[in-house]
């Protein structure tokens, strides 16, 4: 095959204690998550409907690289989320048979321009702007299940310049991550190589320029990165 311009490379992450790379086909977010977040948010949690939005592949930023501060906000976010990297994927799938389907787990930054996504609330618009811009998605190396897996008790942080901003144990979610996956998989088939980001708990603050963050997955997975 051949192609009328350059194709570009496929994004991946590292995948720990493996020299082979996790191939990312498309990243899939779920807001309202943590109730804590939710009502320092202003918003109310429905149970009966998951707020489910995207980001491009291409968000990617790999664990020590610089994300740039992006243009058009003044009032970037940090959303700490345990990621979930999926080896396999289908439709309609039982949430009893969904933790088979992944590959292993990494934490990541959702990274959000908040002032653009109140204007998208305020008006009824979607969400893409605040979301879905370029280097938006930090994520850590995945820790394959094979090697390790979160339990409830596992907590999730965010230290922003050394200072803690977030943190939670994953039992808080409200949707847990084989409810997720089906619902996801009612909405879309989901394929080897997507990446789900399942929510952030309270603590999201606005981020500068030279901003350092850690974040973690208990022992199972770190991001370092630099707003630059
Ligand atoms: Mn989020």
């Amino acid at each position: 095959m051949t192609y009328v311009i350059a194709t570009p490379e496929p994004t991946s992450v590292p995948v720990i204690g493996s020299d082979s790379r996790f191939p990312v086909r498309r990243i899939f977010c779920i807001g309202r998550n943590y109730s804590d977040h939710a009502k320092e948010m202003g918003s109310t949690v429905d149970r009966s409907n998951p707020v489910f939005f995207t980001k491009p592949a291409d968000a990617v930023v790999t664990d020590g690289a610089n994300a740039p501060y992006p243009p058009a906000t003044a009032n970037l976010h940090h959303e700490v989320e345990m990621v979930v990297a999926l080896a396999r994927g289908g439709t309609g799938i039982d949430p009893h048979h969904a933790n088979t389907l992944i590959f292993g787990h990494a934490v990541g930054l959702d990274l959000t321009r908040r002032d653009l996504q109140a204007q998208a609330k305020d008006k009824g618009l979607p969400w893409d702007t605040a979301k879905a811009f370029d280097h938006s998605a930090p994520i850590s190396a995945i820790r394959r299940v094979a090697d390790g897996v979160p339990s409830g008790a596992t907590e999730l942080r965010l230290h922003v310049n050394g200072q803690l901003r977030q943190k939670t144990r994953l039992d808080a979610m409200i949707w847990s991550v084989p409810e997720i996956i089906a619902e996801l998989s009612a909405l879309f088939e989901l394929k080897a190589g997507d990446l789900i980001f399942t929510g952030t708990p309270a603590g999201v603050s606005a981020l500068q320029p030279g901003d350092t963050l850690l974040a973690e997955l208990d022992e199972l997975a770190r991001l370092h990165t630099l707003i630059c």
